[in-house]
């Protein structure tokens, strides 16, 4: 396929944006302008005439449309095809861990590959939308705090859009991620301290030199890129969703995403109002929404000390908190926290018996999977779709030292 979206299609469709509102009290704001947070300094949202999508959309026609994720062009922000930047956002695919699954005494086990995506990672589906409509609206410089995967696919994108962009990152960030984003065209720093403390510098920068700070949650478009993750999910699953959702949860988009996704299409008629139960799985070194999960409060207060092998999810603090916690809530699911040394053996359990070599924070979720499984809290004849947010590749590998020498002879039955 040369074509990756029909330009002309989508200039000629109208978009069904009509405001933005306030995740926590409600208040509307006008579409079409730069926003961050709100006036009470929560999240936007975007909200559609769903009505009218209901009208213009129907699943036959979307079953024509090519496999990516601009064919939701109705529930996305872009008004102009002209304004979008894509590197080719493949829809991702849902991959059976049946042997596994069989093993562990589970029911359907599928993970939905999000390490198929542009930059390695689903966070590609956040920043094009976000630098699409950064694009959209004259945004000129970027910039950005990150555990690295989000700083990748910021850079990629901006750089496409020509949009300048600053990228801080924790001092320990992966080597790998921290060349990616420079080599991706973003001036990059290693900052001594964790994402939040790279968050304030992101925002002092936009109050003395008036950067644009697109830090998860921060700006209103990134969720509705991954809210295409529920979308995908559920015309993949024959407009079904399926029992559980376990989904590694740092900042929250992909969850607080999913969640909205879902409502969007029940207005437009597409599902029923059965929900997946919402999992976030979170490290032990690092759970601040398990806790308030299990106070019962609608608040995380910052987690001290993080750590964690799945960078992806060292998020002490989360704008999102609130949100986060309430589709945990409201959909009956759950917050749980898995140890590194559960990550690391559920990463090499999935790599040895599937031939699936998950990122940390996608062996997070299949370690919850087991957890839950084993307590009760998932069903053995559940349906249960775990994320895996990232190409595994991405990450350090254990060494291998076998060797073998040719000049000596060898015995093959050995081997
Ligand atoms: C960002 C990231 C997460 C967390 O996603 P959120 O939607 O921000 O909670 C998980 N895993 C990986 C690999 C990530 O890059």
């Amino acid at each position: 396929m040369t074509v990756r979206h029909d330009e002309n299609l989508i200039a000629e469709r109208p978009t069904f944006v009509t405001r933005l509102e306030c995740s926590e009290t409600g208040e509307h704001y006008p579409a079409d302008q730069i926003h961050n947070l709100s006036r009470a300094g929560k999240p936007l949202l975007v909200g559609y005439d769903l009505a009218g999508v209901k009208k213009a959309l129907s699943k036959s026609a979307l079953a024509e449309r090519p496999p990516d994720l601009w064919r939701y062009r109705e529930l996305l922000p872009v008004r102009r095809a002209a304004d979008i930047v894509s590197l080719g956002e493949a829809v991702t695919p849902l991959v059976a861990l049946g042997k596994l699954a069989k093993k562990i005494g589970g029911g359907e086990l599928l993970v939905k590959d999000e390490g198929r995506l542009p930059t390695g990672s689903f966070k590609a589906r956040g920043l094009v939308m976000a630098v699409s409509m950064a694009k959209a609206l004259g945004i000129k410089h970027m910039a950005m705090p990150t555990n690295g995967n989000a700083g990748a696919a910021l850079a990629a994108y901006a750089t496409r859009a020509g949009i300048k962009t600053t990228v801080f990152c924790p001092e320990d960030t992966p080597e790998v991620n921290v060349s990616e984003i420079e080599l991706q065209g973003a001036t990059v720093y290693r900052v001594n301290g964790l994402i939040d403390d790279c968050g304030k510098i992101v925002g002092e920068g936009k109050a003395k030199v008036g950067w644009f700070d697109t830090s998860t949650l921060k700006e209103p478009y990134r969720i509705e890129g991954k809210k295409t993750m529920g979308l995908e999910l559920a015309e993949q699953l024959g407009w079904e969703v399926p029992d559980v959702i376990l989904y590694p949860t740092g900042g929250g988009t992909g969850l607080i995403g999913m969640w909205k996704a879902f409502a969007e299409l029940e207005a437009i008629g597409f599902i029923g109002s059965r929900r997946p139960r919402m999992v976030a799985v979170q490290a032990t070194g690092c759970a601040p929404m398990v806790r308030a999960y299990d106070e019962g409060v609608e608040h995380a207060p910052r987690w001290e000390n993080a750590h964690t092998i799945a960078a992806g999810i060292r998020v002490p603090q989360a704008v999102g908190d609130f949100l986060i916690l309430r589709a945990v809530r409201e959909s009956n699911g759950f917050a749980i926290a898995v140890t590194d040394e559960a990550i690391s053996k559920g990463l090499e359990e999935v790599a040895r018996q599937e031939g699936f070599l998950l990122c940390p924070e996608g062996a997070a979720t299949y370690a919850a999977y087991k957890q839950a499984l084993a307590d009760g809290r998932i069903g053995r004849h559940e349906r249960a779709v775990l994320f895996n947010c990232a190409t595994g590749l991405k990450y350090p590998l254990p060494p291998i030292t076998r060797t073998l020498d040719r000049h000596k002879p060898i015995d093959y039955a050995a081997l």
